[in-house]
């Protein structure tokens, strides 16, 4: 583990440290033709039931396919996106994209509003005036029900507290696209705003969930975190579940969604047309523990 951590610490410090402006300017640039060369793709993460592991929805997440680099994530584009505001065009190839991909599996799904799309967005797109008729002319140009959309702002983002950021979450959420708080629990800010924000979901981060299968204390406080978003008349997600330990845990505390590797990780939309024919339940096959693991 060592090993690895030095070698991961030379990848990222030396072009940093002696490269940084040129290579950002030069990621930027590429950044910019990637929308435009289709260099971007998406995969959908499931977002589950605790109780039956059947499938509420999906949340859209970005990659990019670089045509040297290969695969790049999110974490290792999105912040250079937003710093250079080309989120935006990017924020919006992803809404169609994933609202098309949503289309695709209609013929699918169950009934109307029974799953959920989940989009992210990031600060800046809140900022845009036109975001709002671009999310309802998007809705209308596929034909989806602004309920089967739900967007995914983190709290720094919604907290930012603009003019524009304000009519843009009133006017989605009369609009009746699903608002909700991603990450929660990783910002500085107060707790009051809980029943502040027109949002109808919170999702906790999964920094909060990491460490409640063998320690009491944090369970206690999850329990409570889950009190007080339901006290608020929020709705709770869970994401960042890994383990079986964790997933009982938070279904023995009337939890009811959850994400994460236990579960599926962020997966090609034609395996989640696989599990959507076949009606499958996740995790795929129960997990079998051996008696004395490790
Ligand atoms: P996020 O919105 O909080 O998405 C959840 C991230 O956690 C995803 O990482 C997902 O793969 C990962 N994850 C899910 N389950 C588990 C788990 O059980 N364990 C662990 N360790 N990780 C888990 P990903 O796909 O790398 O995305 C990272 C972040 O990039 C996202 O965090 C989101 O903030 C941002 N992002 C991704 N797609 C978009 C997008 O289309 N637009 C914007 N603005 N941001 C995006
Ligand atoms: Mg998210
Ligand atoms: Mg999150
Ligand atoms: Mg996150």
């Amino acid at each position: 583990a060592a090993k690895e951590d030095v070698h991961r610490r030379i990848k990222v410090f030396e072009p940093m440290m002696l490269y940084s402006r040129q290579l950002r300017r030069e990621t930027a640039r590429e950044l910019r033709r990637a929308v435009l060369d289709e260099e971007l793709f998406l995969e959908y993460q499931p977002v589950v039931d605790l109780e039956s592991g059947r499938l509420q929805g999906v949340e859209a997440l970005v990659r990019w396919n670089h045509p040297r680099r290969g695969v790049v994530m999110p974490d290792d584009f999105i912040p250079l996106a937003e710093e250079t505001g080309l989120i935006v065009g990017i924020g919006r190839w992803v809404m169609r994209a994933a609202l098309e991909q949503l289309e695709r599996w209609r013929p699918l799904l169950a009934s109307e509003e029974d799953f959920l799309l989940r989009v992210n967005l990031a600060a800046l797109e809140l900022q845009s005036l036109d975001l709002v008729d671009f999310v309802r002319d998007s809705l209308r140009a596929t034909g989806t029900k602004p309920g089967e959309l739900v967007l995914e702002i983190t709290e720094s983002a919604l907290l930012s507290g603009g003019d524009v950021e304000t009519y843009s979450l009133r006017s989605l959420q009369a609009l009746g696209v699903g608002l909700e708080i991603d990450d929660f629990g990783t910002g500085y800010s107060s707790i009051s705003y809980l029943r502040r924000l027109p949002v109808d979901t919170v999702k906790v981060d999964r920094s909060l969930i990491a460490d409640i299968a063998g320690d009491d204390g944090q369970l206690r406080f999850v329990d409570a975190v889950h009190n007080l978003i339901r006290a608020a008349g929020l709705e709770a997600v869970f994401e960042g579940i890994e383990t079986a330990e964790q997933a009982e845990q938070l279904r023995k505390m009337g939890c009811c969604s959850g994400q994460g590797y236990y579960f599926s990780r962020p997966i090609p939309a034609s395996q989640i047309t696989v599990l959507l024919q076949e009606g499958r339940t996740l995790p795929e096959a129960p997990v079998v523990l051996p008696e004395a693991a490790v």
